[in-house]
């Protein structure tokens, strides 16, 4: 039978990150030593204090469906979070809790692009940001950002790529996958741009906000005044609070663009879990500081596999602030042949250290910059070093 799959289906790349880590998990299973640095993922467990309120839930019988845009006590709990760390006020109706940010970014796109509406996507971007937009038969334009840059697009970029068709403005600060920040200065200068330009919607995706290094400040885009009305603010738990599984991020957004998410989640998916919400309230609610061990650990990491990064020739980095990843360039391999391999290109290296050194990382092309490779972090120190040593070895 030929195949009957949609255009829309066919057109989507699937995830790189995904599918890099389910190849590792494969070789894995099959008896090769893989050491995964594909995944945005940390090795933590989630906080027992976490985990408590989740046990305590399911205890208290939260087994319904859930209200569709979340629990109304969740929803306060993000408020306050957001008035604590952000400065920003939203108000209930402002508010959609999601299964994962990556839906919330989902929804966001469904909900606000027509077919054929532009994209600003400053590269590199988060892997899922060009096909969550295709799928909305949106176009994303990519800006290229240079590693001297600080991989960070500025005003003037931001204006040259403003067509009529411009809708939204993507990006991620801290960002995944060059660990960027974005400061408040920098925020200003680029919402000084969009003053002039009223129809572009902005969505700042914050999810690493509370994994930073402590160079430049979190800084929120809805937290300008002119800004506020035009910005949708995602976050989210997996990430900070070692979740990734439990599935729960949330946008706080103008509220005509909050409405029209819940109207699409009340048909597509409902309400987000019961337990994993019950166990976010606290998760929000308790101080930043309970999970900042985490963040300790991480830039003892960064530290550690910039150094061994540096040491090897070939691979040159930016210092990230934020995020745990780092995005090597790796343009002075290109064009060479290890070990009988001829690299090409960013995939051809990151293949080339799956099957020659057993480490996992993922192409530079999924983030829309071909220079580099994303290597994560968010692994054990022993683990770092061992995979740092074979790539070394595979390289040299
Ligand atoms: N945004 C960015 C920048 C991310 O790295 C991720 C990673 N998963 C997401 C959104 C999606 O987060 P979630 O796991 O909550 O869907
Ligand atoms: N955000 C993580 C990453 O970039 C998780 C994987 C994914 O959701 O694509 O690796």
């Amino acid at each position: 039978m030929s195949n009957q799959l949609s255009d829309r289906i066919n057109s989507v790349t699937p995830s790189a990150t995904l599918e890099m880590a389910a190849k590792a998990r494969e070789l894995r299973a099959s008896g090769k030593d893989i050491i995964g640095l594909s995944l945005g993922e940390p090795d933590f467990n989630t906080p027992d204090y976490v985990k408590e309120a989740a046990i305590q839930a399911i205890n208290d019988n939260y087994n319904s469906y859930t209200p569709v845009d979340g629990y109304v006590e969740l929803k306060e709990a993000i408020i306050t979070k957001f008035k604590r760390d952000n400065h920003l006020e939203y108000t209930p109706t402002q508010i959609v809790v999601s299964t994962g940010a990556k839906q919330a970014l989902y929804n966001v796109a469904q909900v606000v692009l027509n077919k054929g509406d532009e994209v600003i996507l400053p590269c590199p971007y988060w892997v899922s940001y060009s096909d969550i937009v295709k799928l909305a038969d949106g176009i994303p334009v990519e800006v290229k950002t240079s590693l001297e840059n600080d991989f960070k697009m500025t005003p003037e970029q931001l204006e040259a790529s403003i067509t009529p068709k411009t809708k939204m403005l993507w990006y991620s600060s801290p960002c995944n996958p060059s660990g960027s920040i974005y400061s408040e200065t920098e925020l200003r200068a680029l919402a000084d741009v969009l003053k002039k330009h009223p129809q572009i919607i902005i969505v700042s995706d914050e999810i690493y906000e509370h994994i930073n290094y402590g160079v430049t400040a979190h800084a929120s885009m809805a937290a300008f005044e002119d800004m506020y009305d035009r910005t949708v603010t995602v976050n989210g738990v997996a990430k900070a609070f070692a979740m990734t599984g439990w599935r729960i991020g949330f946008i706080g957004a103008p509220a005509y663009i909050a409405r029209a998410c819940n109207k699409l989640q009340g048909q597509v998916t409902s309400g987000a879990n019961c337990i994993a919400q019950r166990a976010v309230i606290t998760a929000l609610t308790e101080s930043p500081d309970r999970i900042k061990y985490m963040v300790d650990e991480f830039k003892e990491r960064r530290k550690l596999i910039l150094g061994l990064l540096n040491g090897i020739e070939g691979f040159k980095c930016n210092e990230p602030e934020g995020a745990f990843y780092v995005y090597p360039d790796v343009t002075a391999f290109f064009g060479k042949t290890l070990n009988g391999t001829k690299i090409n290109n960013a995939s051809d290296f990151a293949m080339y250290l799956l099957e020659n050194a057993n480490v996992a990382t993922v192409t530079g092309d999924a983030f829309g910059n071909g220079n580099c490779i994303r290597i994560s972090y968010a692994a054990s120190e022993k683990e770092i070093i061992e995979a740092i040593r074979r790539i070394k070895e595979a390289v040299s």
